[in-house]
This record gives C-alpha cells, sequence and structure tokens, in this order.
C-alpha cells in the first residue's frame, strides 16, 4: 500500500473510483456534496502533472430498468456530470459513454497530463456489482495507479471497488484523500481512541444497531442509548413504556446485553424521561413522563430534560465520541430537542478537545440540520460503510488497498 499524499503522479494516468451517485432530477444535479468531496484527490493528481480517469456508479440501472420497462440505461447517464466537474476544475472535461469499450479504451490512452476523464455508469454491466474478475482486469487497464476514493461503497465488493486492485502493485494502489479521511477517523475511534470513549447510539431499533453494541462493549467506557430503541430496554427491564416503540422479540436480547455490558465494566445509560406524544404525528399533544412510567395512550418520542442534563454531562467528560443516531424523531419540531442538545454537547466536548465522530445515517442528517457540521471533528459520508466498520466488519474496498 502507498500513500496518496507522498505519490508523485507525473506523466502518469490515476484511474480513480469516486462516488458520483448524486441526485440528479432532469439533467439537473440538486446535491453536489459527493462531486465536491472528490475534488481534492483529482486536482493533487493534476498538480503533481498527471491525468484522471475518474469511474463511478449512477443508481441501480440494470434493476431499475428491470421493474420499469420505460426507462433505458441513458436515464443512468453519469453525462450530467461532465460540464458540471468541468466547471468546479476550470477545465474541459472528457467522456467515454462506455466504460470499456474501445472508444474508452482510447480515450484513456490518448489522455494527456492535466487531462480528465469520466467513464460512463460502471452499472451498465452487471459484471460490476458481482466482482467480476474480467471485468475489473479490463477496467485496471485504462490506468497506471488504482485509486479508491469511495468509501461510500467500500462494504461492496464489486469490481471497480475491490477486485481491480489485485491488478495493481502495492505501490500503485491506494486511498484517495476523502476515503483515506474516513479510514483514519474510523480506526481513530475504533482503535486509536483516548478514554473516556463514549458512544451515543440512537435511532429507530435496537435490531439494527446490536452488533455495533456488541463491537462497542470491547471499546466504550459509556454507551448513551436514546431514540426508539432505548424504549425495547426499558420494557425489558419491566417499565411501563406505554405505546413507545418496543421489539417485543428482543426484550431478552436487551437483558443479556445489559448484563454483558456490565461485566465487561462498561456503563449504559437510559434516558431517565422522555417527551411523550399521544400519537404519532408532528401535531400531536405532548407530555412528559419518566422513561419507565410512561402511561398507556401515550409514546417516547424524545428524550427528556432529565435525561439530556445526564447525557451532556457524561459527554462533556469525553475525550472521545462516536454518535450514530438521533435521540429523538428530529425530522418533527415538537421531538427534535433532545437530538440538538445532544448535538450541541458533542460540538461543546469537542470544542474542549475531544475526539467526534458522526456517523451512519441520520445522525448525519441532525448535525446538518443543526448548522453544526462543522463543530464536531469528522462527520462521515459513508452511512451503510461506516456502519458496517463499527459492525467490526472488515471492508472490501479498505482490505483491497492494504493487502
Ligand atoms: P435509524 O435509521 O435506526 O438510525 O433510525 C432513525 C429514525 O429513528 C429517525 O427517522 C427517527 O425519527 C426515528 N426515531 C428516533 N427516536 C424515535 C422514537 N422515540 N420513536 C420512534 N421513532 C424514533
Amino acid at each position: 500500500m502507498s500513500t496518496f499524499s507522498t505519490h508523485n503522479f507525473a506523466n502518469q494516468k490515476a484511474l480513480i473510483r469516486v462516488d458520483f451517485n448524486v441526485p440528479i432530477k432532469n439533467g439537473v444535479i440538486t446535491d453536489d456534496t459527493r462531486i465536491r468531496g472528490a475534488l481534492p484527490t483529482i486536482k493533487k493528481v493534476l498538480a503533481d502533472g498527471g491525468s484522471v480517469i475518474l469511474m463511478s456508479h449512477w443508481g441501480r440501472p440494470l434493476k431499475d430498468i428491470e421493474k420499469k420497462p420505460n426507462l433505458t440505461l441513458a436515464d443512468f447517464s453519469l453525462k450530467p456530470v461532465v460540464p458540471y466537474l468541468g466547471k468546479l476544475l476550470g477545465i474541459e472535461v472528457q467522456f467515454a459513454d462506455d466504460c470499456i469499450s474501445d472508444d474508452a479504451v482510447k480515450k484513456a490512452a490518448d489522455l494527456k497530463p492535466g487531462q480528465v476523464l469520466l467513464l460512463e455508469n460502471l452499472r451498465y454491466y452487471k459484471q460490476e456489482e458481482k466482482g467480476d474478475k474480467d471485468f475489473a482486469e479490463k477496467l485496471s487497464k485504462l490506468g497506471d495507479v488504482y485509486v479508491n476514493d469511495a468509501f461510500g461503497t467500500a462494504h461492496r465488493a464489486h469490481a471497480s471497488t475491490a477486485v481491480i486492485a489485485q491488478f495493481f502493485p502495492g505501490d500503485k494502489k491506494m486511498f484517495g484523500l476523502l476515503m483515506e479521511g474516513e479510514v483514519i477517523a474510523a480506526e481513530k475511534v475504533m482503535h486509536n481512541n483516548q478514554k473516556p470513549f463514549t458512544a451515543i447510539i440512537g435511532g429507530a431499533k435496537v435490531s439494527d444497531k446490536i452488533l455495533i453494541i456488541e463491537q462497542l462493549l470491547d471499546r466504550a467506557t459509556d454507551i448513551i442509548i436514546g431514540g426508539g430503541m432505548a424504549y425495547t430496554f426499558f420494557k425489558a427491564e419491566g417499565g411501563q413504556i406505554g405505546n413507545s416503540l418496543c421489539e417485543d422479540d428482543r426484550l431478552e436480547m436487551a437483558i443479556a446485553l445489559l448484563k454483558k455490558a456490565q461485566d465487561k465494566g462498561v456503563c449504559i445509560h437510559l434516558p431517565a424521561d422522555s417527551i411523550t406524544a399521544d400519537k404519532f404525528a408532528a401535531d400531536a399533544n405532548t407530555s412528559s413522563a419518566l422513561s419507565n412510567e410512561i402511561p398507556i395512550g401515550w409514546m417516547g418520542l424524545d428524550i427528556g430534560q432529565m435525561a439530556i442534563a445526564q447525557f451532556s454531562k457524561i459527554i462533556g467528560n469525553s475525550k472521545t465520541i462516536l454518535w450514530n443516531g438521533p435521540m429523538g424523531v428530529f425530522e418533527m419540531d415538537k421531538f427534535q430537542h433532545g437530538t440538538k442538545a445532544i448535538a450541541l454537547a458533542v460540538a461543546e466536548a469537542t470544542k474542549n478537545g475531544a475526539y467526534s465522530l458522526v456517523g451512519g445515517g441520520d445522525s448525519v442528517a441532525a448535525v446538518n440540520k443543526f448548522g453544526l457540521a462543522d463543530q464536531v471533528s469528522y462527520v462521515s459520508t459513508g452511512g451503510g460503510a461506516m456502519l458496517e466498520y463499527f459492525e467490526g466488519k472488515e471492508l472490501p474496498g479498505i482490505a483491497a488497498i492494504k493487502s
């Protein structure tokens, strides 16, 4: 494995796997975050005097066309990215309307230092998602160096994200800057953390988070559990949770987790009180209750004031913080306060020197909603990939580069 930052790309063709799976409506890119995210990597290669061949997937063309025959491959084209990227880079970006055709091979071969070529959607070929070796080898021939900058697909063993790496020697395959940032942040939290290490786990279901919690039991000092999943724990302990979310088939598992945590000396913190609602709706009537004394007809949709104080104190004493999942139904104004207060507590702890990583799904949406993304140490863009990393799984996209 080589390091992107120290590699000199002069006169080399960098074949970069990016994630340009951006929302495009009627040919217009409505959110360019992922394109902008790839710019530092692209610019470094160009500044070195190298050329860039970009490859990405967009949507699920073959699966969607099968379901909706009125769609065609053209509906899944990466072409709208060409002028957009060109404008951001201030140069003309070339396009090959197939990723492995003779045209693509010729355009890649003719590329001069300072030039950029974007290949058409990799998923026009079923071989991409199948991780087909021949397809990966054909792609590999297009460039001299393989750079993976698509952390969002690092948990997939696809041709362009993992299989392709075997066709490059160790010093010619590497993470791009975006992916390197994600890997460093994830490793810092899970393997090189400073204690006390607090994990804040929220969201709807305990069944979705069980693997993460299991991993954290070997690493964290404190685990804060909020959101809908907390009520399964309260019910398991004999509490009254009214109509709150509960997975009745996970009650035993919840008890087992609490026991395991106790055995390992990890403190699990559940929200002492809740903001309750008489229905799951933005215009519900609200009240508050102890989380294990919620009356029938009411449901806990946010953590309450006592819980906010309790959690904020733990967060304030932490040196490492991992946050995954909201504390309540933050999409509705009446039930966003708990999540916002926790976001503010994480921001405050970060200001005081803690390392904080917000990763995976809705907690990322929450810090963005509250305008606090730049006040935490790292916000991961790799939803599913980051979750699988936290679950202790080896990500094929990372393993392929490191091996
Ligand atoms: P997840 O994708 O598992 O992280 O769950 C995120 C979802 O959980 C969000 O859409 C929240 O609205 C929802 N959620 C959080 N707290 C609760 C709760 N107390 N009751 C029901 N849903 C909740």
